[in-house]
């Protein structure tokens, strides 16, 4: 009951990367970046399994940025001439690379972090990857055409690629593959008639646990200023809840705590195992197990006991490596104190 995991990802130690930033620069190049990355990834594994979280995963240490990450081993990308677009409809600028030619895998994407992880946690392994939707609005395109029509084809040409690694990924020995999916929150329309049908496409033939994360975003600047303009009532779930519980994805990864989504969000979500948000990623205030277990006591009035897993909010990856350290703790500590008070 309440078994713990983290939504993705966690701070890059300072001797790996800039520290508190999306998309932070390696301080290492060839041969040294690949084990600094292996060495990042076994420390957070340890620090996860420390905490006593019942999930692990590998902190998302080698990959520069979650979505990103995975384009860099996609072929019909140009990485060498980024532009500046606004991503998540306009709420903040990113530089990013371009669709230019027909999309396919340079190789496996992730061997090297799933394999590390595999190997050295006994504990059951959740592996992210970002989700096809999420993807098409973090790449420019110059080759699928405009409009929607191209943004749905584009979209469902990654989720090939995404189901390619995700298999892999699985004969690798990872137990939980997540899909992270932001854009969700935004396209909400989008999301529900096309959106959900490319995750399935990305999750297709898998039989390990197949999960969604659907957010507000990292704690960074722009999305803090964008939730103040969400009201009082952040209802954006309403819209893909539904799709997502006729869909074949297992687990819902959702933002609850310091958020104003309306709890009873949660029972759009019949049948699925739903990860309530106990963590605030926006905050480095850390979480009492009394607030933990609080937050895990109101979604129990929508999601029951054998369904509810204790997740952050979001990925930890601008916080300070101590802040987040802490907030894992907290993590494991307030699912601890819900078991007992719920049990
Ligand atoms: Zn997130």
């Amino acid at each position: 009951m309440f078994s713990t995991a983290i939504a993705g990802s966690l701070p890059k130690p300072e001797w790996l990367a800039e520290t508190n930033k999306l998309w932070p620069k390696w301080h290492a190049e060839g041969d040294a970046l690949r084990q600094a990355k292996a060495d990042a990834t076994l420390l957070w594994i340890k620090a996860q399994e420390d905490a006593g979280l019942d999930v692990i995963g590998d902190g998302e240490q080698s990959r520069q940025h979650f979505v990103h990450g995975f384009l860099e081993q996609v072929e019909g990308i140009d990485f060498e001439n980024k532009v500046t677009m606004g991503i998540r409809n306009n709420r903040y600028d990113a530089q990013v690379p371009q669709v230019i030619a027909p999309l396919r895998l340079k190789g496996r994407v992730h061997a090297f972090e799933a394999q590390l992880a595999r190997a050295h946690t006994q504990k059951k392994l959740k592996f992210t990857l970002p989700g096809p939707m999420t993807i098409v609005d973090t790449v420019a395109d110059r080759f699928y055409g405009e409009g929607e029509e191209g943004r749905i084809k584009m979209a469902f040409a990654f989720a090939e690629l995404l189901n390619q690694e995700a298999l892999a990924l699985q004969a690798d020995g990872v137990d939980i593959i997540q899909f992270d999916e932001p854009a969700f929150n935004v396209y909400l329309d989008q999301a529900a008639d096309w959106g959900v049908k490319a995750l399935e496409r990305a999750a297709q033939g898998l039989t390990c646990t197949t999960a969604v994360h659907i957010c507000y975003g990292y704690g960074i600047e722009a999305n803090n200023n964008w939730k103040k303009t969400l009201g009082d009532e952040w209802r954006q779930y309403e819209k893909v809840f539904p799709a997502l519980a006729k869909s074949s994805i297992q687990q819902v990864s959702l933002e609850c705590y310091h958020s104003h989504v309306p709890p009873e969000m949660m029972a759009l979500l019949e049948g699925k195992d739903v990860m309530v948000g106990v963590i605030d990623v926006a905050s480095d205030v850390i979480e009492t197990p009394e607030q933990v277990a609080d937050t895990i006591g109101r979604a129990l009035q929508f999601v029951p006991k054998h369904r509810l897993i204790a997740c952050t909010n979001c990925g930890l990856a601008p916080m300070s490596r101590e802040v987040a350290t802490k907030k894992l703790q907290a993590l494991a500590a307030g699912a601890a104190l819900a078991r007992q008070r719920y049990a």
